[in-house]
């Protein structure tokens, strides 16, 4: 029931009308991303607690879960001891009990004296005396009995909505909203795959009976959001497959080998193999959506422009894309290297290009004299008119936001191509990248030094820096990377000017010492980095910029300071940095830290060259995190699902979604307007999902 006169609750009654909810409320939970009554019933409890029958304090013995509840006597927060914990004593009239919990400075305007309260904890012997150490805790009222929200589901909640008050919402309208949720599936796949009916997962999830029920619960949930979000990606890639057109591009075995004669090496075997996949797609009217994952130096550059080639081979025009204009021109650099002599046609756009020399270049290009076009994202996604561009390449180096990739779309779509050096696990690329299909560049072209990689502690830098001196003097270039261009407030990261001046001055005053970072213009960040390439610059300071595609094989030495700073993905870019040369290289990672992720983060790296095998670990020690949000995919944020723990499930309900789309793709049978409906709910601003129809 709801207030206000509206009788039944549907999926349309504005949540401010849901009993208990109100104006002032509609907005808290409007922030928690809970706008509808259906967001509301998949507004998902983080935790679950079922709490015993409370006992007497007369009656503890250690070692036991219990529950207490008495009125709290002294409290006290032991600020000074190693770990600070706050204490309570609580009093039920048949004993005392003490409760600690550490770290818990929160607890000092929380849980004061004279309170009732209820606890739930373990018991524990401690110097005679029975304690509880972290119980959780609810604070009662002095006339009731029950820790009531000690059982049942917590949720997450915010200063103004507390998890209780959250709770009480749900419960109030959680039946008949469960009435409104309709059956996706029928019975025998049900039973098939091990799935408990929709309405009661909603039931269960939030108000079991035990944990039985929530684990049943859970894995039906999480099955539909996985199977939703991969039925989206299949309609997505069903519809570029089948409404969209492509030019078809050849490559005739003449074609190959006068391709092949622009590069001064044969290609890996590895590149031989991709480069088979990509020439699969260019030669469909089909458009291509390839993701090309390579670490580093690996080669992709020289695979994009074998496409590139193609293109230009069958009269059409290309388009590559860098996330930097200091990348852009890194491109546009290497292809000139490979072009010399050529009679490609080939044009780098930068911010700096104006008046008639920008109007000379966008008139080339409208007409098909220009062949090649080498910009940013963002320059080449504004006015720029083809005659007829048939394949876009993005660089997206270390980024992922592929959605991107919907720009330059013509009447024709072109093939896209976007290259990755971020190595991303198998689980994370079919969910990121699920409509996309996939070319790895596992094993990088012969005749790369090792990196040799070290993580030391700050004191040891002295000792570094003699080590790089004798590098430099045989004529060896260093990076010197730290997170930061100024100090934060409290002075204690190292930050790369502080730092630019001290090697300057103190460390390496007999070198020539090069800053580099992000607030720089763009024409000094080139003349900076073209000194660097020449060696003039004997060090180069810098932020995480150098980060992006950098290629200065005489650069052999790269120390990051504050290592535990930087994401894996990102050190091992950076890394990358220095794994040009045939000599061996050295990274020496600076940090100082007892966190134990960063420390054990920090020591794969020491371990590990194989950016497959770091980007796993650091998924599963960091969880996806930023990789997996709506901004990277497109995709609404996933609510219950967690891709490292319910791969499982991923892959099962990978399979359905795609073999569902392939028996019904646009889902117009009887049987599966239940999911249909469903997706143009969630995914309609984000997939374009209704045209489907
Ligand atoms: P990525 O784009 O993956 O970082 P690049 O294509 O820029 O890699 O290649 C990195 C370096 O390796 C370049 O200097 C390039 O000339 C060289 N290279 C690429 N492919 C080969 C190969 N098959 N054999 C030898 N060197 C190669
Ligand atoms: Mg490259």
């Amino acid at each position: 029931m709801t207030e206000k006169g509206f009788n039944k609750i549907t999926f349309d009654t504005p949540i401010q009308y849901i009993k208990g909810v109100g104006p002032a409320r509609a907005e808290t939970l409007a922030k928690l991303e809970v706008k509808t009554t259906a967001d509301l019933l998949e507004y998902y409890p983080r935790d679950w607690f079922f709490a015993p029958e409370p006992v007497k304090i007369e009656n503890l013995k250690p070692d036991h879960t219990v529950t207490l509840i008495g009125f709290v006597e002294s409290t006290d927060w032991q600020a000074w001891r190693k770990p600070p914990y706050f204490e309570a004593y609580i009093n039920d009239d048949t004993g005392v009990c003490r409760l600690i919990w550490f770290n818990g400075r929160y607890l000092k305007d929380k849980i004061t004296p004279g309170m009732k309260i209820a606890v739930w904890g373990k018991t524990a012997l401690y110097k005679h005396q029975i304690q509880i150490a972290n119980p959780k805790f609810e604070i009662l009222q002095e006339d009731e009995n029950i820790a009531d929200n000690l059982s049942g589901p917590v949720y997450p909640a915010t200063a103004n909505l507390s998890s209780p008050q959250i709770r009480k919402i749900i419960h109030g309208c959680l039946d008949d909203l469960v009435e409104l949720m309709p059956e996706f599936y029928d019975s025998a796949f049900l039973k098939k795959a091990n799935l408990i009916e929709r309405k009661n997962a909603f039931t269960w999830i939030h108000n079991p009976m035990d944990e039985t029920q929530i684990a049943k619960a859970k894995r039906r949930l999480k099955y539909d959001e996985l199977f939703l979000m991969q039925t989206a990606l299949a309609i997505r890639k069903y519809k570029v497959v089948h409404y969209e057109k492509a030019e078809a591009l050849v490559c005739t075995e003449q074609i190959d080998s006068r391709i092949r004669k622009r590069f001064p090496f044969l290609l890996t075997e590895d590149q031989d193999k991709v480069i088979e996949e990509i020439k699969a797609d260019l030669a469909k009217e089909i458009p291509m959506n390839r993701l090309l994952q390579g670490d580093v130096g690996s080669g992709k550059t020289v695979v994009a422009l074998y496409a590139a080639l193609v293109a230009i081979a069958n009269k059409k025009q290309v388009v590559i894309m860098a996330p930097t204009e200091i990348l852009a021109a890194q491109h546009f650099t290497n292809i000139e290297r490979y072009l010399k002599d050529s009679n490609v046609n080939r044009v780098l756009i930068t911010g700096g290009l104006t008046g008639d020399k920008r109007k000379e270049i966008l008139k080339d290009i409208k007409s098909g004299q220009t062949n090649i076009v080498v910009g940013t994202v963002a320059l080449l996604q504004e006015d720029i008119q083809f005659a007829d561009l048939a394949l876009v390449i993005i660089d997206e180096q270390h980024k992922f936001g592929v959605h991107q990739r919907a720009g330059l779309r013509k009447e024709t779509t072109p093939h896209c191509l976007v290259m990755t050096a971020t190595p991303i696990p198998r689980t994370l690329a079919m969910t990121v990248f699920g409509d996309l299909d996939i070319s790895i560049i596992r094993h990088s072209p012969p005749g790369r030094g090792d990196v040799v990689t070290r993580y030391i502690h700050p004191d040891d830098l002295p000792k570094a820096y003699e080590f790089i001196r004798e590098r430099l003097k045989a004529k060896k270039q260093a990076f010197f990377v730290y997170p930061r261009i100024v100090d934060s407030d409290n002075g204690d990261t190292k930050a790369a000017i502080a730092e630019y001046e001290n090697l300057r001055k103190k460390i390496f005053p007999e070198f020539n010492i090069g800053l580099l970072h992000g607030q720089m213009n763009g024409s000094d960040k080139q003349r900076i980095m073209e000194d660097f390439r020449k060696g003039k610059i004997h060090c180069l300071v810098s932020t995480v910029l150098i980060e992006v595609g950098i290629d200065i094989p005489n650069a052999t030495i790269m120390v990051i300071e504050e290592a535990d700073m930087f994401g894996l993905a990102q050190l091992h870019q950076l890394r990358g940095r220095i794994a040009r040369s045939s000599s061996k290289s050295y990274c020496l990672l600076v940090a100082q830290t007892e966190n134990e992720t960063a420390n054990s983060r920090l020591e794969i790296m020491e371990r590990s060259n194989d950016g497959f095998e770091i980007a796993e670990h650091d998924l599963k020690l960091r969880g996806p995190g930023e990789l997996l949000s709506s901004r990277q995919h497109g995709l609404p944020d996933m609510k219950i699902a967690n891709i490292i723990d319910d791969m499982d499930l991923l892959n099962m309900a990978r399979k359905d979604a795609f073999e569902l789309v392939e028996k019904d793709p646009m889902l117009t049978s009887a049987n599966h307007k239940n999911i249909r409906a469903e997706l143009v709910r969630k995914f309609s601003d984000s997939l374009n999902l209704i045209d489907v129809a």
